[in-house]
């Protein structure tokens, strides 16, 4: 449940309720349940190698140093509109990651940084005023899922100060393994003071449709919002299962992949552990047949707005145009 990973007398005295007055509620067509709208977000937009999102039998130093093929790449995270309160998938980047040159402590990271990443962010970037654009307070978030810790994905928690962040407890012990920076998980701006951090635990489920998932996590306590570990990009990293009646089943998958047409077509990235991601992978792939119609929505992926108002019956976000 979300309330039950609340702190006791907590925020409004543990309640979720959200004050809708600054909710932009969705007109068009409503699902019958709990959850209203989900929708993503684009959190400013960067280039990264070719090698980078499709693979390359090259080693990575190779293409990081001498790559010459840049594509671009979304930096997205996703907003749930639940009745019991606001839920973001992820919080986006922090774009003082350009204007702060002490962002990133070592100066080999922020060395490596520009070649790995070209970033094309401003101000307007940072999750506050993202949010403000959706017609959404930052302070009405009540909860974040944090697919998993990089600095892409974290990004905006300072502005949600109030809200319980969600990770799991795999991706948590990275802290304390030597260097997590040379992952990309910044100590410096994950561990602040005002963060309410969550570690989340996954829980044996006897569901035949999570067969082979190590574990759920139901966050909402009503089934419309399913956690499940799907390792590979990072080792804790996990993607959130929608279900909802009248809608298609939606998997955010986080960066498990960065197009969901490769993990269909078993194309790794060049990151992560390669046998993790292929199991990953095979599980997800499993999971869909179970859930004929499944969306995978992956955070980089440019398609992912579309994929939504797909799976949810809305005009598309891009085109205006009534999906069928
Ligand atoms: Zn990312």
């Amino acid at each position: 449940m979300i309330c039950h990973l609340a702190s006791p007398g907590g925020v409004s005295g543990g309640s979720l309720m959200v004050d809708t007055s600054t909710v932009a509620l969705d007109d068009t067509r409503r699902a019958s349940g709990p959850i209203t709208s989900v929708r993503a977000l684009t959190c400013g937009q960067a280039e990264q190698h070719e090698e980078h999102r499709y693979g390359s039998r090259l080693p990575q130093l190779w293409w990081v140093f001498f790559g010459r093929s840049w594509v671009p790449l979304p930096l997205q995270c996703f907003l749930i509109e639940h009745r019991d309160g606001l839920v973001l998938f992820d919080t986006g980047i922090d774009p003082a990651i350009l204007s702060d040159k002490r962002y990133i402590k070592e100066a080999i990271g922020r060395f490596l940084l520009h070649r790995i990443f070209r970033f094309h962010l401003s101000e307007a970037d940072r999750i506050d005023h993202v949010l403000a654009g959706a017609g959404v307070a930052a302070g009405d978030i009540r909860t974040a899922v944090i697919s998993h810790l990089h600095f892409d994905h974290v990004g905006g928690i300072a502005q949600i100060p109030q809200a319980d962040l969600l990770v799991s407890a795999r991706e948590w012990a990275i802290l304390s393994e030597p260097h997590p920076e040379r992952e990309w998980i910044l100590r410096e701006h994950i561990e602040i003071p005002s963060a309410r951090w969550r570690q989340i635990s996954f829980e044996p489920s006897d569901d035949p449709l999570f067969e082979g998932f190590d574990g759920i996590h139901d966050v909402a306590g009503d089934g419309t919002m399913i956690l499940l570990p799907t390792p590979g990009h990072t080792a804790g990293s996990m993607s959130l299962l929608i279900r909802q009646d009248g809608w298609d089943p939606i998997l955010l998958v986080g960066d498990l992949t960065y197009e969901a047409g490769l993990l269909e077509q078993d194309i790794l990235p060049g990151t992560g552990d390669r046998e993790t991601l292929l199991a990953s992978f095979a599980k997800v792939r499993r999971l869909r047949q179970r859930l004929p119609g499944l969306a995978i929505v992956a955070s980089h992926d440019f398609t992912a707005g579309d994929a939504l108002s797909r799976a949810t019956h809305r005009p598309s976000q891009n085109s205006g145009e009534m999906a069928s």
